[in-house]
């Protein structure tokens, strides 16, 4: 069917190149590009052989005209960017020069400034539109399966959706004192920044990690979850109607936070650069540089995670309770593509969201969260792709 342009060969470019590969008929051809090339080309010793033809490619993806010249040279209907955030909109520059689709799993942010907003990707909107090119950002899983989760809700089971209570739990065991289960630099800018919730029309920030409560997931047990801001609150205010209020929590041991309160306290996950023996350095490029590699606790990680959405409203006229979700076993994952839970939570809806565009399901100019489009054929690829999902209307709820 078509040619996807994959940027990013990390954790969770491991597991789109496995997915992709486990569906052929959809993409036919694919390019692994990053800035380290023995990468890309480490992959695609992995999975080479098989229906899907892969191609590997050294780029720099801060840089629009080298992007440019390896689109034109593969020619793919898609770009899948799995890179990092700061690369969202060179790639996205690059893909409106050569009318190309684009797909990503996390919204742009200035390197300098932690802030997770869509609005500088949402000012591509008519410059997408009108170049008829279609950009799903968010197609992870928070954000991404969460906003599947919330248009399914409001499609199937409410009127109005009142509430969404966002839980993501991860009950993975490393066996490390500390290391983060994603890219450190970006997990720890999103733990250490304030919370915020929404609540009637407004944002209400509060300080990191200040309100703290127990839920009891299924299939993992009774974990503390913290609130926090993340990004897809944003497009989900707007596109949920007669939405009142929504959270997010995540789950986070005592001892991860100790470790995480001494790394700041003595500075080091700060983003300001330091000069150091003559060397400008950030403190918290240095901390990722020392910890352990995401991709390299695939093997030792045992344990699940839980990430679901529970919904408060009504429909036709009587109150709901939904609660939808996915369990995701990390030695399970491991046997499967080399990678632990949370690559793989990530990039399976990378891949079913580049599918979903280039089957022409999602195909619309423009640029869209992915909450916007129908749910049902993205919520039908997770359960035949390795994510499925449980249904309860008698959830335990969080006060
Ligand atoms: P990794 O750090 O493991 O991988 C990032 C990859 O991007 C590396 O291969 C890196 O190259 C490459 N890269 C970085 N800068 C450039 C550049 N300038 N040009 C080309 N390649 C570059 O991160 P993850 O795989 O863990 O995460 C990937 C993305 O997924 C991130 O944006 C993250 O925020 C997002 N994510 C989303 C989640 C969701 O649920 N929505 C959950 C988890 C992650 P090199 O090897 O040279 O460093």
């Amino acid at each position: 069917m078509g040619k996807a342009l994959i940027i990013g060969a990390g954790g969770v470019a491991g597991v789109v190149v496995h997915k992709c590969c486990q569906n052929p008929d959809v993409f036919e051809e694919i390019c692994i590009a990053s800035r380290t090339v023995s990468k890309c080309e480490a992959l695609k010793k992995k999975l080479d052989g098989g229906k899907t033809k892969i191609q590997t490619a050294q780029v720099d993806a801060n840089n629009v005209s080298e992007l440019v010249t390896l689109i034109e040279r593969f020619q793919p209907d898609i770009v899948i960017n799995v890179a990092l955030p700061y690369q969202d909109l060179t790639i996205m520059d690059a893909c409106l020069a050569t009318k190309v689709d684009y797909v990503d799993t996390a919204n742009y942010e200035p390197e300098d400034t932690a802030k997770f907003e869509y609005k500088w990707q949402w000012a591509y909107r008519d410059r997408f539109k009108e170049a008829g090119i279609t950009a799903l950002l968010g197609s992870g899983f928070d954000p991404g399966v969460t906003g599947v989760f919330s248009a399914y809700a409001q499609k199937h089971y409410f009127d109005e959706i009142h509430t969404i209570d966002i839980l993501d739990a991860n009950a993975g065991d490393h066996g490390y004192p500390f290391a983060t289960n994603f890219n450190p630099e970006i997990n720890i800018r999103e733990v250490t920044a304030k919370g915020s919730y929404f609540e009637n029309g407004k944002f209400i920030e509060t300080d990191p990690m200040s309100i703290k409560k127990v839920y009891d997931f299924p299939q993992i047990g009774p974990k503390d979850i913290y609130l926090l801001h993340h990004e897809e609150m944003e497009s989900l205010a707007i596109n949920i109607k007669g939405i009142k209020k929504i959270r997010f929590w995540m789950t986070f041991s005592q001892n991860y936070l100790t470790h995480l309160q001494v790394l700041q306290n003595v500075g080091m996950t700060s983003i300001e650069p330091i000069n150091y023996e003559g060397h400008q350095i950030v403190p918290l490029q240095f901390l990722k540089a020392v910890l352990p590699d995401p991709a390299s606790l695939g093997p030792r990680t045992k344990g699940k995670t839980n990430i679901g959405c529970i919904f408060q409203g009504v429909k036709n006229g009587k109150p709901v309770t939904y609660y939808v979700y996915n369990v995701c076993d990390h030695q399970e994952c491991y046997r499967e593509v080399g990678s632990q839970a949370i690559s793989y939570t990530t990039g399976v809806p990378a891949m079913i969201g580049a599918a979903m565009v280039l089957t022409g399901k999602w195909k619309r100019p423009g640029v869209f969260n992915i909450e916007e489009f129908d749910p049902d054929p993205f919520m039908d690829a997770l359960n035949r792709f390795g994510l499925p999902w449980h249904e309860s209307f008698v959830p335990e709820l969080i006060d």
